[in-house]
């Protein structure tokens, strides 16, 4: 497109005081030097080999060229000229799949704000841009109010402190999610980018009160019902409803880019999908099965939380069981949706990972309804409550150090995942379902081989009893740092390695990743840090650990193979290192899975090219 302006200077266009003329105009006005302009703009993109944008001015009739560049682009004008640059024989495929920059495709998958009345709107406050799209809708405080407001199909923003995995339900039902607190790998940011939901974290300024709820922001206090919007590619918050238009995530120009990456990439790329319907999404935009799914989050819906916290506050073994077997045949069902989805493509089963302490009612009533559900006293379900308590929970009682002390949960989830195998190769014989199963946080081979017997014990004696053939996995996340360095010896039991780089980073840094968006500005400030070591691999020393960890690894297991499935596995630059180091694949949330696909392929034709 083009615009010019007679009797005028460049700045007459660009500041907007006067309305242009389209460039055919010109044609009309001055057929001579239009004519040599066409010439010469065919010239330039010729020579750059890309779309220019170019200043021109004509005086007395002669063309004058100003300046030229590469012109900026949106997401959708960057995969149409790179279609256009291939069909016109100017650049290479390869070519073309470098040219587009992977993060932006982001903004074609989701609802974005007209771009009009976003011009028109004025922000009134900024958070971190923690998971992309448009979010307009009035404020709630709590996951219950999202719930209810949502289910009457009424368009809601949950604003909260920061989230939990109780909030999970009214996560699902709110068009964003603002907290006050909070980095891109808190708990809003993972679960919205999982979901696709918009989500601004850690807007300092808000200063809220969840008791009254009600919240201040330059200057305005907010109520419940009152009208809000979020932009999640930039972090602005808006106080007023900006009108949201749906993405296309079908456009032809999109599906052959993501054509043509598939034919470059040489890493699979799964999604970290824990229902059917996210895998399903996922699925369709190209994933080749699920690199992770967080079995916690299936215990959180309204069915299955009082079956799980009478698991919890379980007197003895026998009880404990009693609690998992309610649980068993509803998580059976989730894996076969699982299977389902990705219809023969691989998909890794993580086990039970959190803290029980995130899975215990914190609300009076709850805890009086679930001391009477179970025969106990109110002051009994306290007692454990109190008793889960850790002062470092993340570094305390969770991951596979849970089937230590309680081996049950293992023994059922690895039923579970087993009879969904079975149930599903037996409606599908001729699809390949392999599940393969992954023990989190382990950080010694003896702890891993512990869980491994179980998990081993536990799935050869069922699919011996159905007499039917049945290959399975067992491998670990790779999220510790002592894993890492004793990645030799664990790789000798390992089927797979997948680098849990959320927790990987944490633990390497010594930073908490939920708190660690308080000083880290402060690093960026003083050059210390120049990214997020949360949202882009820190190559030299995360990325040292996971490079010894696959050479070890091969060196005493040649067929073991290697994802990653933290939150760097959407991340374009980490995507690279991934592939420089020579993982089999990597996982990301369903909306990042065209990204990780081009970056696949970028990464790849890069590595041919050194
Ligand atoms: C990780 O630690 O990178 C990971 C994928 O697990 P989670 O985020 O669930 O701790
Ligand atoms: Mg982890």
């Amino acid at each position: 497109m083009g615009e010019f302006l007679t009797n005028a200077q460049g700045e007459d266009v660009v500041a907007g005081v006067r309305t242009p003329m389209p460039i055919t105009q010109m044609e009309e006005k001055f057929p001579e030097a239009y004519k040599q302009f066409v010439e010469v703009c065919g010239t330039l993109e010729n020579h750059y080999r890309d779309m220019q944008d170019m200043e021109f001015t004509v005086e007395n009739g002669k063309l004058y060229m100003l300046q030229c560049r590469s012109g900026k682009r949106t997401a959708q004008a960057a995969i149409k000229i790179a279609c256009d640059l291939i069909d016109e024989g100017m650049i290479s495929e390869e070519e073309a799949l470098m040219q587009i920059d992977a993060k932006s495709l982001d903004m074609l998958l989701h609802p974005t704000f007209d771009v009009k009345a976003l011009k028109a709107a004025k922000p009134v406050g900024k958070g971190i841009a923690a998971s992309p799209g448009a979010a307009a809708g009035h404020i709630v405080f709590t996951a219950e109010d999202a719930v209810e407001h949502g289910k009457k199909g009424e368009k809601v923003v949950l604003v909260r402190l920061e989230t939990s995995p109780e909030d999970i339900e009214g996560m699902k039902f709110a068009q964003g999610i603002l907290t006050v607190r909070g980095g891109q790998t808190s708990h809003a940011a993972v679960v919205a980018r999982g979901m696709g939901t918009c989500c601004v974290s850690g807007c300092g300024d808000i200063k809220m009160d969840e008791a009254n709820k009600c919240f201040t922001l330059a200057g305005k206090t907010y109520h419940e019902g009152d009208d809000l919007s979020l932009d999640g590619s930039t972090g602005n918050i808006y106080g007023e409803l900006i009108p949201t238009v749906p993405a296309d995530p079908n456009s032809g120009y999109f599906g052959r880019i993501m054509e043509l990456s598939d034919k470059y990439k040489t890493m699979g790329v799964r999604t970290n999908a824990d229902t059917p319907k996210d895998a399903k999404q996922a699925a369709s935009f190209g994933a080749q099965g699920i690199g992770l799914c967080r079995t916690e989050h299936m215990f959180f819906g309204p069915d299955r939380i009082p079956a799980f916290r009478e698991m919890i506050c379980a007197e003895t073994v026998e009880e404990r069981k009693a609690a998992l077997d309610k649980i068993e045949p509803m998580q059976q069902a989730d894996f076969e949706g699982l299977f389902e989805a990705l219809g023969g493509y691989p998909v890794t089963i993580r086990f039970l990972d959190p803290p029980l302490h995130e899975f215990v009612p914190t609300d009076e009533a709850d805890i009086e309804a679930l001391a009477k559900a179970q025969g106990k006293t109110v002051a009994y379900i306290k007692q454990v409550i109190a008793d889960l308590h850790e002062f470092n929970p993340m570094m305390g009682h969770r991951g596979c150090r849970l089937t230590v002390t309680y081996p049950e949960i293992a023994v059922m989830q690895t039923s579970a995942v087993i009879k969904a195998a079975l149930a599903v190769k037996g409606r599908h014989p001729d699809w390949n379902v392999v599940p393969e199963i992954m023990i989190p946080l382990v950080g010694e081979l003896k702890e891993y081989k512990f869980v491994k017997n179980i998990v081993v014990e536990t799935a050869d004696k069922i699919i011996k009893d159905a007499g039917c053939d049945l290959k399975y996995e067992v491998g670990t996340m790779i999220e510790i740092p002592r894993a890492a360095l004793t990645a030799d010896e664990i790789a000798k039991e390992a089927d797979f390695f997948c680098f849990g780089t959320n927790d990987l980073t944490q633990m390497t840094f010594g930073f908490s990743r939920d708190d660690a968006g308080k000083f880290l500005p402060a690093y960026y400030a003083n050059k210390i840090y120049e990214s997020d070591p949360f949202a882009r691999l820190d190559t030299v020393g995360v990325g040292k650990l996971m490079r010894m960890a696959v050479t070890m690894g091969h060196e005493n297991n040649a067929k073991i193979h290697c994802g990653i499935c933290g939150e760097h596995g959407g991340d374009p630059s980490s995507i690279e290192f991934c592939n420089e180091i020579g993982l089999n694949y990597v996982s990301c949330s369903p909306f990042r899975v065209p990204i990780a696909r081009l970056s696949a392929a970028q990464a790849a034709i890069k590595a041919k090219k050194k």
